[in-house]
């Protein structure tokens, strides 16, 4: 079975609920029902509700969180579980994800234990990997994507590996306007497709994996169309609904 092509958009600390309610007004009336794709949202964990509420009659939409801990309840402050996560109605969680990793201190072990929560709690991990601009100039960046592909699925079994998602976001791309050249995220996709399959064998062989890094509405089909590309995971142009229309749209 081909996957479809997951189209998914992380608004970081971005819309209130207010907004949230707003925007999804505007996207539904841009975007209707598609089978032959995925569509994600990933807000902020507090405008959660309000997007769940917004896509109530649409059960095409997905909702995910963009971080949990990997412990399930106690003295953690400001942290939230990947159970009550699963509970406020996210069926996805980022893991990785390059802000996460370079802002706030993130380690590999770290995405290995929340990649291990999530499944614990019936969620789907989209495990974030990309090298930073001064590993792409060493040469680094096969090494980087695979250190951080292996640490993050160290925990799992082949079968919870073959049913995630995984995203490639140079971090270089991530926000700055400069995008991978669709061949050369394939490049990468397929050396993270050749790991999959040595981690957990045939069951990989459609593991969407998204391409993460300044994509918009113009670039999307480019990238979308690349060889081994099974998605995008958008930041920016996610956060204009007329514009995620037209992505999700491609
Ligand atoms: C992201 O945050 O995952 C991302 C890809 O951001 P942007 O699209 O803004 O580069």
């Amino acid at each position: 079975m081909i996957r479809k092509p997951v189209f998914a958009a992380n608004w970081k600390m971005n819309h209130t609920s207010r907004d949230a309610k707003t925007f999804m007004r505007t996207f539904l009336m841009q975007y209707a029902r598609r089978p032959d794709r995925t569509v994600v949202f990933f807000p902020p964990a507090l405008t959660l509700a309000a997007v769940s509420d917004a896509i109530k009659e649409r059960q095409d939409i997905l909702l995910g969180v963009q971080n949990i801990h990997w412990e399930l309840k106690g003295a953690f402050t400001g942290e939230q579980s990947a159970e009550m996560s699963r509970e406020a109605g996210a069926a996805f969680v980022l893991v990785g994800h390059s802000e996460r990793r370079h802002v706030f201190g993130e380690k590999d072990e770290e995405t290995q234990k929340k990649c291990a929560a999530a499944n614990r709690a019936g969620m789907t991990p989209v495990l974030c990997v990309g090298e930073k601009l001064e590993e792409r100039e060493r040469g680094e960046t096969d090494a980087v994507v695979l250190r951080q592909l292996r640490a993050g699925t160290a925990s799992l079994d082949p079968a919870t590996i073959g049913s995630m998602i995984i995203a490639y976001e140079p971090v270089w791309a991530i926000g700055t306007g400069k995008t991978a050249q669709p061949e050369d995220a394939s490049a990468v996709h397929a050396v993270i497709r050749r790991e999959l399959a040595a981690l957990a064998g045939e069951r990989t062989k459609d593991t969407p994996i998204l391409y993460g890094g300044s994509a918009n509405a113009g670039n999307a089909a480019a990238l979308i169309n690349a060889a081994n590309v099974g998605g995008l995971l958008v930041g920016g142009a996610s956060l204009e609904p007329e514009a995620w229309a037209t992505i999700v749209r491609t």
